[in-house]
């Protein structure tokens, strides 16, 4: 049999940290990037004695991802413990929510190149995080920071419907973009806040009981978990073909050998004991609740790209390229109404900017300059002070060390030349340095032109303006 015979089954489990100001059941901050162990307290330091508090933002943003994500939503819920040991949670129990989620039964509508698909959310729940493990290679031990221990998480747990990496790459996508809308997290994939655990089967074609799973957690790359994907899907075809059997396991993505490894036999429920937590009370919500989040519910993806088509008429491609992401469109809106040009910001973000955001893995969220500096830049090139060549070059600059790009072309020396007088000097200098080519044009080669205007621009470096070249050239070989 081959790779053809084989149906392949996922479902995902996607952490994503909450933005809130303040861990889940203590006041500490869950801003990321402090100093170990700054960011703590003795309840998130589970030191004995220590209770727990609920904080209410964490309800509310888990209930507002859930109607996001069409989910039904729990008026009567609880958190559980959840039982096990690791060196960085250490309580040596995790509060999470076990057989009363916040919100369940719902679906999320992805894309791709076979139409429209639905998949289905099972449910979406409030946990904390762990701390962290820092390994130091010196001394070849390993330190706690646990200023990431109680970090407010939503898990969502998706349905086993995802067939294709196409599937899970749009779904991760569709998800994250969702979560950015309404903003209840940064979705910062480099930072961990947003990661997921890829469980993958294989079934004979026509099979309709799903085969054994194994599961690679924390990915946090959409480029790792493609090729994890296709990594793991290649092993357990062959382990089949070759009369093995899948083991339930979870694996351990290597992204320098591409290669997955086990880490352990999977965990079942029964394993993790868990139970109802003792130290909180049971979360019960009114409808009033429910509905005044619902009534609070920010644009969605969908319809902010059905205004993009019907106000600025922008092709589906390119709507769908912004709306993606709510960062990408905020900085469309924004910018576009500083400098009035919208089809010239839409222009740069689909093409130069998605570019470097792909070849440098950056998430939009992470653009260091801001919408009145990509304004700044259409409005210079609009007004001919700098030619769309040099408008490339401004873009590196705001890419690697963000400022007005008025500065930037004044340091660099990049204004560009529209002194009728100095464009002339230099159309004069290179027609006599070129008299092949001015034969060539005068005897009704049209091509010899271009290769002037050329000669030009290498000549200003870029800086002379090509519109006023032309003109001049064509005068001065009449
Ligand atoms: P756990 O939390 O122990 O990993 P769950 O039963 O909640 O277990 O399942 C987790 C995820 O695994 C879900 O997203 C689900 O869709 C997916 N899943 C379950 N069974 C399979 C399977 N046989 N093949 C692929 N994915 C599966
Ligand atoms: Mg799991
Ligand atoms: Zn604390």
């Amino acid at each position: 049999m081959s790779r053809e015979d084989y149906e392949v089954v996922m479902g995902l489990e996607v952490h994503a940290e909450l933005s809130t100001k303040t861990k889940i059941f203590c006041s500490c901050p869950t801003s990321f990037g402090a100093a170990p162990n700054t960011h703590v307290c003795p309840i998130c330091m589970a030191m004995p004695g220590t209770l727990p508090v609920l904080n209410e933002k964490v309800v509310e943003y888990a209930v507002k991802a859930g109607l996001a994500t069409n989910c039904e939503i729990s008026k009567d819920s609880k958190n559980d413990r959840k039982n096990y040991f690791y060196p960085d949670l250490p309580k040596a129990y995790q509060i999470s929510q076990y057989d009363k989620p916040l919100c369940y039964k719902g679906y999320i509508e992805i894309e791709t190149s076979e139409g429209k698909k639905k998949i289905g959310i099972t449910r979406i729940h409030i946990e904390e995080d762990a701390g962290k493990l820092n390994h130091d290679d010196l001394s070849g031990g390993s330190l706690v920071d646990l200023n990431r221990a109680g970090v407010p998480l939503i898990e969502i747990v998706s349905e086993p419907d995802l067939r294709t990496t196409e599937e899970v790459d749009s779904y991760l996508k569709k998800l994250k973009s969702i979560l950015e809308y309404i903003e209840v997290s940064d979705c910062k994939m480099q930072e961990g806040s947003f990661r997921a655990d890829v469980n993958v089967s294989i079934r004979k074609k026509g099979e309709t009981k799903l085969g054994t799973r194994t599961e690679m957690k924390n990915m946090n790359s959409f480029r790792s978990i493609t090729r994890a994907i296709e990594y793991e899907i290649g092993r357990q075809i062959d382990v089949v073909e070759n009369s093995g059997v899948i083991e339930q396991e979870t694996l351990r993505w290597d992204e320098v050998s591409g290669k997955t490894f086990s880490m352990r036999d999977k965990e079942d429920a029964q394993d993790y004991r868990y139970f109802p937590e003792p130290d909180l009370v049971a979360i019960k919500l009114s409808d009033e609740y429910i509905e005044n989040i619902r009534k609070d519910l920010p644009e969605m993806p969908e319809s902010r790209k059905q205004r993009y088509l019907e106000v600025y008429k922008l092709s589906e491609k390119d709507a769908g390229i912004l709306t993606s992401s709510k960062y990408l469109s905020d900085l469309f809106e924004k910018a576009s109404e500083i400098c009035g040009n919208y089809k010239a910001v839409n222009n740069w973000i689909i093409s130069d900017i998605s570019r470097i955001l792909n070849e440098t893995e950056m998430d939009p969220i992470e653009i260091p300059f801001d919408a009145s500096q990509l304004a700044k830049l259409v409005s210079l090139i609009d007004k001919g002070t700098i030619s769309s060549s040099i408008g490339k070059k401004v873009l590196v600059e705001l890419f690697e060390n963000p400022r007005d790009p008025e500065d930037i072309i004044k340091e660099k020396g990049w204004i560009q030349i529209s002194d009728e007088g100095a464009i002339k000097e230099i159309v004069l200098k290179i027609i006599e340095a070129n008299p092949q080519s001015v034969a060539d044009y005068r005897g009704g080669k049209d091509r010899a032109l271009g290769f002037l205007v050329g000669q030009a621009m290498k000549e200003t470096k870029g800086k002379a303006n090509p519109q006023m070249l032309n003109k001049m050239f064509a005068e001065e070989l009449k």
